[in-house]
């Protein structure tokens, strides 16, 4: 059997980019999706629980890449989409400052209207659906905050969340279901691809897993930034090692006078600083929202958001091997997380003396960037030196300071557009 394009994982770009490429009727668009289907029922599906299992024992809907750190990855149609944590904000404007291609000012903003959709929600259907918790509400005085706007500022901001009635709602809902009838496409779920196949030079297919083949006149990798680069190095076609960013994050813990009631969201406010940092306010211990993490303490996020060095992701046998970078400078936020946590206006919330730095440094599951626009791929996603192959999923952002979920949906249908009338 033959696809004029493959689309290797249903995740938040594999979903819009089968929606946009299916429209034409012409078109034959096969999707493969290593995961299963995760009902919108599902328990995993609620905002306030992560089912993600362990590195040895991964939830069905998760896959795990290593556990130093601990990294892991949405495995289901839909992608992380299904197993994140809902925050849904666009990047800062600058970031596109260096992006080419059809990345301009209009198109990028009209592709965030169409997922985000101002003050109607968007398809994916988004709003702040939380007042934060008193202390959140606390920490929040302690920085001026940004006037509500679809762009991000300095300052603090309510987390927008991509959500119905506190449940996930998918880049799969949004995309790929409602497509789904469209007798030119054929989703596939419970299918991992083995490799790729290669010939004269040109990617005209894949190997699956399970056995056979699946040829196409393209093949379009949304595996995401760690399934994408360990289907690439697996199959030959590019050589690693591959550079990987990571917004990594220190936690400011402390401890709590009282238990907050349960809260419908990790992550309901951050601020961004000038110097390019994110502080999370997060509503509690992250073991109330983990399914199976250890109790802790409460914990205020320090993430770099604009990371200068990047990590390395190898190929050792068959297992992806990641080296992330160190935490760049966020000592300033870090020192006046501090100094907020131990002040007196906290006071009512926090143990005295009990605000401490972990010495853990942590990661946001963000890794982006391993084949950047303008440098390893066009601003379509086509491999320099590659023919029949384009990526577009995590892996082609060349830079992004907010989390990048709402960024990667956009630069899909940005580039979706643009494949659908080449
Ligand atoms: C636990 C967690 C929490 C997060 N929280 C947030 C958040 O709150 N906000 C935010 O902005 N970002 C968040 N992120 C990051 C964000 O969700 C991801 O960056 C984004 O969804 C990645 O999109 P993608 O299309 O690149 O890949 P994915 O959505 O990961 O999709 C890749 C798909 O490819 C499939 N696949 C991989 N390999 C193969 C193969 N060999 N064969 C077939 N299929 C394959 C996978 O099963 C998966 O479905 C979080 C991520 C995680 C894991």
């Amino acid at each position: 059997m033959s696809a004029d394009v493959l689309v290797v994982g249903a995740g938040s770009a594999g979903c819009v980019v089968a929606e946009r490429l299916s429209r034409d009727p012409q078109r034959r668009v096969v999707v493969v999706e290593a995961g299963p289907v995760v009902p919108a029922d599902d328990d995993s599906r609620r905002l306030d629980r992560l089912v993600l299992g362990s590195p040895t024992h991964p939830a069905p809907c998760a896959r795990w890449y290593g556990d130093r750190p601990p990294l892991v990855r949405g495995h289901a149609v839909g992608g992380s989409s299904v197993v994140n944590g809902g925050y849904f904000l666009r990047a800062h404007h600058d970031d596109f400052d260096g992006w080419g291609g059809p990345f301009d000012t209009v198109t990028i903003s009209q592709a965030y209207d169409e997922l985000d959709g101002w003050g109607n929600g968007g398809t994916m259907t988004v709003d702040s659906l939380h007042v934060p918790p008193p202390v959140v509400r606390s920490l929040e005085r302690a920085w001026p905050r940004t006037p509500p706007r679809p762009w991000p500022g300095i300052g603090v901001q309510r987390v927008p969340v991509n959500h119905r009635g506190g449940r996930r709602w998918t880049a799969a809902d949004a995309y790929l279901d409602p497509a789904s009838r469209r007798p030119n496409l054929d989703v596939r779920p419970g299918s991992p691809v083995g490799g790729l196949l290669v010939e004269r030079g040109r990617v005209a297919g894949v190997r699956l897993a399970s056995g056979g083949e699946l040829r196409a006149g393209e093949v379009i990798l949304c595996a995401g930034t760690l399934g994408t680069a360990a289907l690439l190095m697996a199959s030959g076609v590019l050589p690693g090692p591959l550079p990987v960013f990571e917004h990594r994050e220190i936690l400011v813990r402390y401890s709590a006078r009282t238990r907050p009631e349960p809260a419908p969201v990790l992550l309901p406010s951050v601020v961004h600083t000038a110097g390019g940092a994110e502080i999370r306010l997060y509503a509690d211990d992250f073991a109330r929202f983990i399914q199976g993490a250890r109790r802790s303490s409460p914990a205020v996020g320090v993430a770099e958001m604009r990371p200068a060095q990047a990590g390395e992701l190898r190929l050792d046998g068959d297992r992806l091997d990641v080296h992330l970078a160190p935490i760049g400078p966020v000592d300033d936020a870090v020192a006046r997380v501090v100094e907020v946590l131990s002040s007196a206006d906290l006071a009512e919330h926090v143990v005295d003396g009990s605000v401490h730095v972990d010495p853990v440094i942590g990661t946001s599951q963000h890794a982006w960037g391993a084949l950047a626009m303008g440098e390893r791929t066009d601003w379509l996603g086509a491999v320099d030196g590659v023919r029949g192959l384009r990526v577009v999923d995590g892996s082609i952002l060349p830079n992004v300071s907010s989390g990048p979920h709402a960024t990667i949906m956009m630069a899909a249908i940005v580039i979706g557009d643009q494949l659908r009338s080449l």
